[in-house]
């Protein structure tokens, strides 16, 4: 069976709603599809329910109007009167629960996570009762199926992790009856189940984190994540438009990719496939019979296949006057950012053994200057020594690829471009997994390290693959090539 994921973009409206029910009609059975919300609703939905926290009742009202609406121009292209009407009244439901989320929300004065993971699910479950009315109405048996009945996870609400045997248990009793009776199963991506029964969601973009979950616990032999690029592109096109691209890679290089910002795979999303060898496919909703990207165990091997930036992070560094008070000091600091929840990108130690760097995503955790009090205040807790430093607005930039740590000369060229650009270098990582270089860089450079080192490493397309003649700026990178 396969498991085939459509993201916001792809169910944005009517007339891809339509285009989506073509491609799984397209698609041999059993298949269970996954669905995100219409693309900017959960936006809104959180807006909303921000909103409702403030005494913004009338923006809360506005926006949730406009998502009723947004959901009934769908439901009004449903051909099937019948059908047509069961959705309305499905939808009216679930709006009104909705509704009442937000009054509750508004009533309290105040947004816990929970509430905000209940009112968010809106989205993907409003968009699984359009899509499995779309696909009946065209004379497709097909069923919604919520994942809060489904996805075992713990009660992180806004960022839960799942519970695999679990999950698998309650598919094979939620899910896999519909498949055996020839139904299409469209079920709700992002969301799951906490242990008291309440709604979670596994994180922004968790989607695609949902399909190989559900793919895994179906024993799959294939996911297909279907979105609005013709699969993983050498870098992201909105920066960098002559991107390509790349047609296999391999389970490490995929996640990576993800960990280091390339936002068509959520970063979570490989781990469920690599257990059991279920190979991902990343296709394009708007160019179907595009061969798109395989994701598996093995893949061609190349030394740098994408580049990506991970932006947004702060860069800590701690200096100990003595050797031996490295290790102490990195425990109380590691401590200190686990027990925070703040996470890890990037590590590295300098030679001299006194000074450990941490490149750190601290969204949501306040400034520099308050992550950097929780890390003197853990260390002085600790009876540690140490000096903290923290800079705001960095950038990891990762050139992604198998064998590229292991090329010595690829991180001297790595540095040679970006010197050459005038980007400064705040830390380097050459990680042991061989499968991504990466450096700390200032964030406002981010977008001009990854255009040169892009045009340094990955190979132009030929330009009969272009169809079009080299430009003045092909030239130029060609010119400025290494290796
Ligand atoms: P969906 O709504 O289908 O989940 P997303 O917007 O989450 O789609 O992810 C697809 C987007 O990811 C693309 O439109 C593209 O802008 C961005 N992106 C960033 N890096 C890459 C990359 N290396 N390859 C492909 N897309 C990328
Ligand atoms: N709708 C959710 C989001 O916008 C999940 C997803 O799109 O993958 O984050
Ligand atoms: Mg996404």
């Amino acid at each position: 069976m396969i498991v085939m994921k459509f993201g916001g973009t792809s169910v944005g409206d009517t007339a891809r709603v339509r285009q989506v029910a073509a491609i799984i009609e397209a698609q041999p059975t059993p298949r269970a599809v996954v669905v995100s919300a219409a693309t900017g609703v959960t936006n809104m939905l959180l807006d909303a329910a921000r909103a409702a926290a403030v005494d913004g009742d009338e923006l809360a009202a506005k926006l949730a109007a406009e998502i009723r609406s947004r959901h009934l121009e769908i439901a009004a292209a449903i051909g099937d009167d019948q059908e047509r009407a069961a959705a309305v009244a499905a939808l009216d439901q679930l709006h009104a629960a909705f509704d009442e989320a937000l009054a509750n929300v508004a009533r309290a004065g105040d947004l816990s996570a929970r509430n905000a993971d209940r009112i968010v699910a809106t989205g993907e479950k409003a968009m699984s009762i359009l899509l499995a009315a779309t696909l009946r109405s065209l004379g497709t048996p097909a069923v919604h199926v919520w994942a809060d009945r489904v996805i075992a996870t713990d009660n992180r609400h806004g960022n839960a992790r799942p519970d695999r045997v679990q999950t698998r248990e309650l598919a094979s009793q939620e899910v896999r009856p519909h498949l055996n009776a020839g139904y299409t199963v469209v079920f709700t991506g992002f969301i799951g189940r906490a242990p008291d029964g309440s709604t979670t969601t596994l994180g922004r973009g968790g989607s695609d984190y949902s399909a190989t979950l559900l793919g895994a616990a179906l024993d799959a032999d294939e996911v297909q994540i279907w979105t609005d690029v013709p699969g993983v592109l050498s870098a992201d096109p909105r920066q960098v438009p002559d991107a390509r691209v790349v047609p296999g890679i391999s389970y490490d290089e995929a996640q990576e990719l993800a960990h280091f910002g390339a936002k068509v795979l959520h970063p979570r999303t490989i781990r469920p496939a690599v257990s059991l060898g279920i190979p991902v496919r990343i296709l394009s909703t708007f160019l179907p019979d595009k061969p798109g990207t395989l994701v598996t165990r093995d893949a061609p091997e190349d030394s740098v296949k994408a580049v990506t930036a991970l932006n947004n992070l702060l860069l800590l560094t701690i200096d100990v006057p003595e050797l031996e008070d490295l290790a102490a000091a990195s425990a109380a600091v590691f401590g200190a950012l686990h027990g925070d929840r703040i996470e890890v990108v990037a590590a590295s130690q300098a030679s001299s053994r006194r000074r450990m760097t941490y490149v750190v995503d601290a969204t949501g955790h306040g400034s520099c200057s308050r992550v950097k009090q929780r890390m003197v205040a853990a260390l002085e807790d600790a009876e540690v020594d140490a000096e903290v430093g923290c800079e705001e607005d960095v950038a990891l930039v990762a050139a992604v690829g198998a064998g590229v740590a292991a090329a010595p000369q690829t991180l001297s060229q790595f540095l040679s471009v970006l010197g050459r650009v005038g980007v400064p270098v705040l830390s380097t990582n050459q990680q042991h997994s061989n499968v991504a270089l990466t450096v700390a860089i200032p964030g406002r450079d981010a977008a001009r390290a990854v255009l040169a080192v892009h045009d340094a490493f990955i190979r132009p397309q030929p330009a009969s693959a272009r169809s079009r003649r080299p430009r003045r700026s092909d030239m130029l990178a060609e010119s400025l090539r290494v290796g």
